[in-house]
């Protein structure tokens, strides 16, 4: 559904500027900007997508992945067409490539059905969720509908959670804020370089900025992924950069998700990662002093578990998004007594 754009700045000749994510696109009349979702008519920006549903499915919370927000816990998980990101390897690139042909009020999405936020917010209390997650593409760029749908959740006692690229404006996270509960921020790289390959963007420090205000600022529950894929962001000096940035900035109780590639869309040539640089990455991110770091899309794998970093005794076990074992029953280690940071 069409609808006012709530962050653009106008400016001459009916040419707006978009201010909901870091990009901030200039888009003349007519033209979408590069998420291809957000619209210029006539000199005020539309988005083309308020209540589009690409996607819908009811999942477990260590699927986003979150492993230390309410284990085991389940959500309505929501996406929409399009990206402000166009990664090479996106795993969700049939929708997140996809814009919407669209352009008038009355046009229907075919690749979509239209949800009011009531809707989602229903179909999470019929499906017991404890909340709503804004996932498989950048939820930034349906901030309209998130926003509403987060804030009338949360007066329903559902939560909401982010699962994004971090590259939201300060500005539209600091309004979307006070409705969520948990981000699981991307970091991609540790350089322009990198950033520049994959999401065609000159810097990457505004996304560390956005992960740091998350935590800082708004207190909210933040956990970090990195999609390791061969030659192209495997340097060992920028995935030590991750680590140390997160010990420095975020604190080492950070959970940092090192998960292996697959093959998908424009990088269907590179091989999935070998399991011996994930496991190296972790040596080199746990000998940093992070307390907490998985590795994701390897089943069965020792490193999907929770380990207590006090003790070393296993807390939560795991087999992919599935929890096995929990031993935590509070905040507290049972073996050792030693304070572990998982909200329960
Ligand atoms: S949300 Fe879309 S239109 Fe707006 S700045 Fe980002 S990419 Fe450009």
């Amino acid at each position: 559904m069409l609808k006012e754009a709530e962050f653009f700045e106008r400016i001459e000749d009916k040419r707006v500027r978009c201010t909901l994510c870091q990009r901030e696109c200039l888009i003349s009349t007519g033209k979408r900007g590069f998420c291809g979702v957000r619209v210029n008519i006539d000199g005020v920006l539309k988005t083309l997508i308020y209540g589009e549903v690409a996607y819908i499915a009811v999942s477990p919370i260590e699927k986003k992945p979150f492993f230390h927000f309410y284990p085991g816990s389940t959500w309505l998980s929501l996406g929409t067409l399009g990206c402000n990101f166009k990664c090479p390897g996106c795993q969700n690139w049939d929708i997140a490539h996809k814009v919407p042909e669209t352009m008038e009020e009355s046009d229907i999405i075919p690749e979509c059905n239209y949800f009011t936020p009531e809707d989602v917010i229903n179909a999470a209390k019929k499906y017991n969720c404890l909340g709503i997650s804004w996932t498989y593409n950048e939820p930034t760029i349906w901030f309209e509908f998130a926003y509403e749908t987060s804030r009338r959740a949360k007066k329903e006692g559902l939560l909401s959670n982010y699962v994004s690229n971090g590259f939201i404006s300060p500005l539209a996270l600091d309004t979307i804020a006070p409705y969520l509960d948990a981000i699981r921020i991307d970091v991609k790289g540790f350089s322009k370089s990198t950033y520049k390959k994959i999401a065609h963007i000159d810097d990457f420090k505004g996304i560390l900025s956005i992960a740091e205000r998350v935590k800082r600022k708004h207190g909210m529950h933040l956990e970090i992924i990195t999609n390791l894929i061969p030659q192209i962001n495997d340097n060992e000096n920028e995935l030590k950069g991750i680590a140390k940035w997160i010990k420095q900035k975020l604190g080492s109780e950070t959970p940092w998700h090192i998960t292996r590639f697959y093959p998908a869309c424009k990088l269907s040539h590179i091989p999935p990662t070998p399991i011996s640089l994930l496991e190296r990455t972790r040596e080199l991110a746990i000998k940093t002093g992070l307390e907490y770091v998985y590795l994701g899309n390897v089943p069965r794998h020792p490193f999907e578990n929770t380990y207590c970093p006090h003790c070393g005794k296993i807390l939560i076990e795991r087999h992919s998004i599935s929890i096995l074992k929990n031993y935590l029953k509070r905040k507290i280690c049972p073996f050792c007594g030693g304070k572990i940071e998982i909200i329960l």
